[in-house]
């Protein structure tokens, strides 16, 4: 039974090298945090399709909501003949969002065009150019989000020029020796030496970095990321799109730093599988393009906005923000265990179940193992269970199960990781 590895030849004849795999498996099914493959082989899903399924695979209610949005109508170009749905899901967003001020959302379909579209807002509304993004920082693939990320390769590799007017700041990151007094000063660097600061039309930093590692922003430092802006007369933008839709225990990421930014972007688990992002932001700010200046054929999609609506009822009924802070606890806890008797495990962190371990040569922090953290998804997969990697250096290990998984599927999984760091490092 060689399906996969038939199937795998055939994509590698079909699909450019260039869109990356991280396992050789094809899926046939997905339910709640279970995958299986085209082999019959079942999998623990720890991946949750990189972040997008805080309410696992083809949760029962998203599928219904969808299921009955098909059969009404599927795509009409929102600029052209609008629905309810969409300004449905626009004015419940609006009350989620921190801050004590009058909001607006729009919708796209990716998280990269949430990012482009909130900047384009911020320029439109500041009448400036420069933003400023942080290192390790990830916004995504076309190519003003890849100017803002932080991380070259294999991103930006082979890609430029990128845009100009973007510069990088130092993120904080006290394990990796940048404190919160260095990260800021790092950008009253960037004023001083590269653009001034009435020229910055906005700073986009992620709450927790994705992709750069887990890294969690100081609540301290999202507090003084908002004074520097309201300083300035500078926009700040949280990119949420991983950290949102509940997985770091409450809806957005920030509110748990008492901090209120202009705009947030939103994907990924917000419509749980379906593709739709959104911009959510000051009332004022968000209606500073004119008519015609914002929108995409398939943004806000009539079929993801059901989804999106249909994810916030679960996450009422399910109690899923108490559900991810609990599973964030367990996953900490079990995995500070396995710490004490894995030295590679030099480092336990994240926010709610936004949860991530990074692995080094003797536990010692100067030594990243991004060896380690590749045999350790590879021996977890023949094992059954989906890992991730991440991280600066490749070295991070992190867990975005569905938060609808149940704790003995959770608990079967972190077995997995023991036993697999047990036969790896044998
Ligand atoms: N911003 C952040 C913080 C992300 O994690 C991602 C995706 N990993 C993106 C932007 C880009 O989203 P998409 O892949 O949907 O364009």
């Amino acid at each position: 039974n060689l399906k996969n590895a038939s199937l795998m030849a055939r994509r590698r004849a079909a699909v450019p090298r260039g869109v990356g795999q991280s396992h050789e498996v094809f899926i046939a099914r997905g339910e709640n945090a279970e995958i299986w493959d085209v082999e019959g082989k079942r999998y623990i899903d720890f991946a949750g399709g990189i972040a997008v399924l805080n309410t696992g695979h083809c949760n029962p209610t998203v599928i219904a909501a969808v299921k009955a949005q098909l059969d009404l109508y599927t795509h009409t170009c929102f600029q052209v003949l609008a629905y309810e749905p969409y300004v449905e899901l626009a004015e419940r967003i609006n009350a989620l969002a921190p801050g004590d001020f009058a909001k607006k959302t729009m919708f796209l379909s990716t998280g990269a065009e949430a990012v482009e579209n909130a900047i384009k807002i911020a320029r439109a509304y500041t009448k400036r150019t420069a933003i400023i993004a942080f290192t390790s920082g990830y916004h995504g693939r076309t190519l003003l989000t890849l100017g803002l990320t932080g991380k070259v390769a294999p991103y930006k590799t082979g890609f430029g020029p990128f845009p100009a007017e973007i510069f990088h700041a130092q993120f904080p990151n006290a394990l990796h020796g940048v404190s919160v007094d260095e990260s800021i000063a790092s950008i009253e660097s960037i004023f001083k030496n590269d653009v001034e600061a009435s020229r910055v039309a906005a700073i986009i930093v992620e709450p927790v970095q994705g992709e750069g590692g887990f890294n969690v922003a100081p609540p301290e430092f999202l507090q003084r990321l908002r004074a520097l802006c309201d300083q300035h007369g500078i926009l700040l933008i949280a990119d949420e799109i991983q950290t949102g839709a509940g997985r770091t225990g409450t809806w957005f990421a920030v509110e748990q730093s008492d901090v209120a930014p202009d705009m947030i972007t939103l994907a990924k688990s917000m419509a749980g599988g379906f593709p739709i992002s959104a911009v959510v932001g000051r009332a004022d700010v968000m209606d500073a393009p004119a008519p015609g200046g914002l929108g995409g054929t398939y943004a806000g999609s009539p079929l993801s906005c059901a989804a999106a609506l249909a994810v916030l009822e679960v996450f009422k009924q399910e109690n899923l923000l108490d559900r991810s802070r609990q599973l964030g606890l367990r996953l900490t806890t079990s995995l500070k265990k396995m710490a004490a008797s894995h030295r590679c495990i030099a480092d336990v962190r994240g926010l709610g179940a936004m949860v991530a371990i990074e692995l080094c040569k003797g536990g010692d922090i100067h030594q990243p193992d991004a060896d380690m953290a590749k045999r350790l998804a590879a021996e977890a997969t023949q094992r059954g269970l989906i890992l991730l990697t991440c991280g600066t250096y490749g070295n991070v290990v992190r867990i975005l199960v569905p938060l609808t998984a149940s704790d003995a599927i959770v608990d079967e999984g972190l077995a997995i990781i023991d036993a697999c760091l047990t036969a790896i490092q044998a």
